[in-house]
């Protein structure tokens, strides 16, 4: 192709896909290769779902895209009362994308930590190897230099500490500065590392103890990613926020934020707003994909399939460059002891598509619903590239 007329934000892009089926994507030339990173997590249903397909069509009958914020939708009640019936009691903020989802997210923890009563509580807690998102605010929370350092000043008043380090995390989070803590579950583009649920835990007992929100960011590995609807069910904990995107939409961008009762209740008219976010045509279609992720078979299947990807793992053999693998469900980061750039290539070659997590790890990230023999098929080619 020529020279692209898209801004050079994304580095050399090898590939113009003009299809997409199940877990498969088409190049001009008519070259196959199965799709480990489905969208970034994004495509959770797969290409040319059925679901979203309907979904899509069902919204248009109606004649409804979008009607601003100005009104209410059926689909977007509809959607917030889901959200809610399946984390916990509270409220729903619609919005178009992770990063927007985050931003918002952290604007209402100051609002409910702090305000003019309190106005020095509005610092915030994140992690090392964190990703949040690239507005502002999100970067600020975002433990990456390289993307941090052409545009500072930040947001401030961010401290990092190291997940599993209870220490650093008492002296850093204050009763009388601290708003939020933030981090994501499952760790996705730092490396796919797995929160151990005992930190998780103890990050909930210390957020309450201090009156911080606790907020999970869970754009990657929600939506049933990890085998749970939630990463966040396996520490049997709740956070005050919770921000969701990425599969939502079944492809269409959305985000969203759950935020529980008490952050909920200080929230006032005008405190935040989006003119697209909860149109009607994205909250029908993330209707449908959260309808499909919740079901309990569906589940079962993710959590199926992330068995298979582990028992490859755990074949792999001494010669493999692969030094750790690390994964829930359909969320699985190999470690190598040479750069992930090349194996990425080498995959592409062998006809399967797989996206780095920083220098050193691959990461595996298919449809939850990819057929048993995809799955297969996309890790032999894996194996291939491996070597
Ligand atoms: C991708 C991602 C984001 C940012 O989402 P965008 O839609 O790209 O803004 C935020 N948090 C996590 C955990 C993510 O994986």
């Amino acid at each position: 192709m020529a020279r692209s007329a898209q801004l050079g934000v994304y580095g050399e892009r090898a590939g113009v896909f003009v299809r997409g089926h199940g877990s498969w994507l088409v190049d001009g030339e008519g070259r196959r290769f199965l799709d480990f990173t489905a969208g970034i997590g994004v495509n959770a249903l797969g290409h040319g779902a059925p679901v979203v397909g309907q979904a899509i069509a069902a919204a248009l009958e109606t004649g409804l895209i979008h009607t601003s914020n100005l009104y209410r939708t059926a689909p977007a009640e509809l959607l917030a009362q889901a959200l809610v019936e399946r984390t916990f009691p509270g409220q729903v903020f619609l919005a178009n994308s992770g990063a927007e989802a985050v931003e918002a997210a952290l604007k209402f923890a100051r609002r409910w930590a702090g305000g003019p009563e309190r106005p020095v509580k509005h610092e915030f807690v994140a992690f090392r190897r964190g990703f949040h998102g690239r507005l502002f605010g999100a970067l600020a929370v975002t433990d990456r230099p390289a993307y941090q350092e052409p545009f500072r000043p930040l947001m401030p008043g961010v401290h990092f500490a190291e997940v599993g380090d209870v220490e650093a995390v008492r002296a850093l989070v204050s009763a009388e500065t601290t708003a939020a803590v933030i981090v994501e579950p499952v760790q996705g583009e730092g490396g796919v590392h797995p929160v151990p649920v005992s930190f998780l835990r103890e990050l909930r007992s210390l957020c309450t103890e201090r009156s911080v929100a606790l907020i999970f960011d869970e754009i990657q590995c929600g939506l049933g990613r990890t085998g749970s609807l939630f990463a966040y069910e396996e520490a049997e904990v709740v956070p005050d926020l919770l921000t969701l995107a990425k599969p939502l939409a079944g492809g269409l961008p959305m985000g969203a934020v759950v935020l529980g009762e008490h952050v909920a209740a200080a929230i006032r008219p005008g405190d935040h707003a989006t003119t697209f976010g909860g149109g009607a045509l994205v909250s029908s279609v993330a209707l449908a994909v959260l309808e499909t992720v919740s079901d309990a078979a569906f589940l079962r299947g993710v959590r199926e399939r992330g068995r298979i990807v582990e028992a490859w793992a755990a074949g792999l053999g001494a010669r493999s460059p692969v030094t750790s693998v690390r994964g829930r469900g359909l969320m699985w980061g190999l470690e190598l002891d040479g750069a992930s750039a090349e194996v990425v290539t080498r995959a592409r070659a062998h006809g399967l598509l797989v996206v780095g997590a920083g220098p050193r790890v691959v990461r595996v990230l298919p449809a939850l619903n990819i057929p048993i023999r995809d799955l297969e098929e996309g890790l032999e080619r894996l194996e291939a590239s491996l070597s």
